[in-house]
């Protein structure tokens, strides 16, 4: 049975069998927090647990490597609806060690790309057309560095208010166990 199939199957079971009382809350996040971390399937139980994050305390979203790329992209933007919709208060960075994104260099994505039979023309039209595929597909460095990168962007940000304090978090994805890089409430 295919992954889709499967997922149809349980899901009518699920529903059926209303296991989707026990998860009713609403859309308002119950300790007024946004949290951007990253997709690693390690955190997907793991960081709400570690932190005492039940079903409906928080907003979370997420990307590869928690990273806000750009100050008026898609992140930054349901960063800014969290808190101005949804009644967020306050906003985590959580990046975490052994990231994907720590140390991912662009040639490791175009490499594939190309073996998987994009053609080096598509690639040189995206770069004539003034897109920079190297940049953007690049990592970085130290995860605590980007967290306090993300942490200012989000600081510094025109449309935050001043008073919302923003957080700068490292989580280990085996322990759980978690560093603060940055104290919002000390900025
Ligand atoms: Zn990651």
């Amino acid at each position: 049975m295919s992954i889709l199939d499967s997922m149809i199957e349980f899901n009518q079971r699920f529903v059926e069998e209303k296991k989707y009382e026990q998860y009713q809350t609403t859309k308002f996040p119950d300790k007024k927090l946004v949290i951007l971390t990253c997709m690693d399937t390690r955190l997907t139980h793991l960081l709400p647990n570690a932190l005492n994050v039940k079903n409906g305390d928080a907003k979370i979203i997420k990307n590869a490597g928690a990273v806000i790329s750009h100050p008026f992209g898609s992140i930054m933007r349901s960063i800014l609806v969290a808190l101005y919709e949804l009644k967020a208060d306050e906003v985590c960075i959580i990046g975490h060690h052994g990231c994907g994104m720590a140390g991912l260099k662009s040639s490791s994505i175009i490499d594939k790309v190309t073996e998987r039979g994009i053609e080096k023309e598509t690639l040189e039209t995206l770069r004539f057309a003034g897109v920079d595929i190297e940049n953007w597909l690049t990592g970085f460095d130290k995860v605590e560095d980007n967290v306090a990168h993300s942490v200012d962007m989000v600081r510094n940000h025109p449309l935050i208010p001043e008073d919302t304090p923003v957080h700068g978090l490292v989580i280990c994805p085996e322990t759980g166990k978690l560093d603060v890089v940055v104290n919002g409430y000390k900025e």
